[in-house]
């Protein structure tokens, strides 16, 4: 066991299945990377309600994921939707 809380035990459950759904690869972008520098994105931020289930997560790779989160910052976003076609 470690100190991480029984919700990251999950959540690293989660996250994995996403980026083997996704096969490892950038939904965004397309590129294919290590698990290490791939992200799992909340296509509905979690403040705005979105939750932890596949159909509101998208593997992104580090640099989509941190241009994602700014485009969520702003109206801008639809973007991201549109790629994903939601
Ligand atoms: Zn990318």
């Amino acid at each position: 066991m470690s100190a991480h809380s029984s919700r990251g035990t999950t959540w690293e459950r989660i996250r994995e299945a996403i980026l083997r759904r996704d096969g490892y690869r950038c939904k965004r972008c397309g590129k294919a990377a290590g698990r290490s520098n791939l992200e799992v994105h909340h296509i509905v931020p979690k403040h705005r309600g979105g939750r932890d289930v596949s159909e509101n997560l998208a593997t992104a790779c580090r640099r989509c994921h941190i241009e994602l989160t700014r485009i969520e910052k702003n109206p801008a976003r639809a973007e991201w939707e549109a790629h994903l076609g939601v």
